[in-house]
């Protein structure tokens, strides 16, 4: 079986984000960016059902400009078996993405689908939801658990739900979605990093996935959120309650 791991290159998650001057986004020039954490998880979880002889090949895929293809070869290094670059310099946004998986997947074929849970620029959490929804295929969202039984063709996902822990059945082929403690992500080690230089990433255009890039949001305005005023010192109890009663009318 084969698992297909959608990632995205993101700005790095530590750096502090700087909206650009004309309101248009925010800055990417000379900043740090990486692998959306979530999705390093979701790689991390498709290369352990991998080791444990669940899976017979990895593909990463990654969909944007060419900077791209550096977040495809940190997922190789890391142990992704292929790379393929779905490649255009057009803002993606959910609906395009997933029906470029959708598209994606009827060419490789995938028994398994693994995204992460969310993005942590755009903060969509969408993407995974549409493409199983296109597929018609089984969705185990904000996974913290994912076990296979090759056999019987099924995935059981443990999701952390208000109420509790969830676990759901999935009969593959499924999109699963990684939450925050499904794995600790291993490190690419110095020498896959090297090996992965050398590693061919196949590419595509939207046109060739016969997906055609629909304008489905338009950004209107992106600015800083408003700054937070200062804290103070209060000398009593008396007069912090003063304060949240009269000042602040929080009680
Ligand atoms: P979102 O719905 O935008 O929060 O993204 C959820 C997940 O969809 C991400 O963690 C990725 O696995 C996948 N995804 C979204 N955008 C892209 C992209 N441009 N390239 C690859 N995967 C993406």
């Amino acid at each position: 079986m084969k698992i297909m791991v959608a990632v995205k290159r993101v700005i790095d998650y530590a750096v502090k984000i700087r909206v650009k001057p004309d309101k248009t986004g925010v800055e990417t020039n000379n900043v740090k960016m990486s692998m959306n954490p979530f999705c390093e998880i979701a790689l991390e979880e498709a290369l352990r059902i991998k080791d444990a002889g669940n899976a017979s090949e990895v593909v990463a895929v990654s969909m944007g400009g060419p900077l791209c293809a550096e977040t495809l070869r940190t997922a190789m290094a890391m142990g992704a078996d292929r790379a393929i670059h779905v490649s255009t310099d057009t803002s993606l946004y959910p609906l395009t993405v997933a029906k470029l998986l959708q598209s994606l997947v009827a060419i490789e074929k995938p028994g398994l689908l693994m995204l992460g849970k969310q993005a942590i620029d755009d903060d969509f959490n969408q993407t995974g939801q549409m493409v199983a929804g296109l597929l018609r295929w089984p969705q185990g969202t904000f996974a913290s658990k994912v076990e296979l039984d090759k056999e019987k063709g099924m995935a059981t996902v443990d999701r952390e739900v208000d109420g509790g822990l969830e676990t759901l059945c999935l009969a593959l082929p499924a999109v699963i979605t990684s939450d925050l403690r499904l794995n600790q992500p291993r490190y690419a080690t110095l020498p896959n990093i090297m090996k992965a230089k050398s590693k061919p990433i196949k590419k595509v255009t939207p046109e060739e996935l016969q997906v055609q890039i629909m304008p489905d949001l338009e950004v209107l305005e992106v600015v800083e959120p408003p700054k937070r005023k200062s804290g103070m010192m209060v000398s009593s109890v008396d007069e912090l309650i003063n304060k949240l009663k009269n000042e602040a009318y929080v009680i």
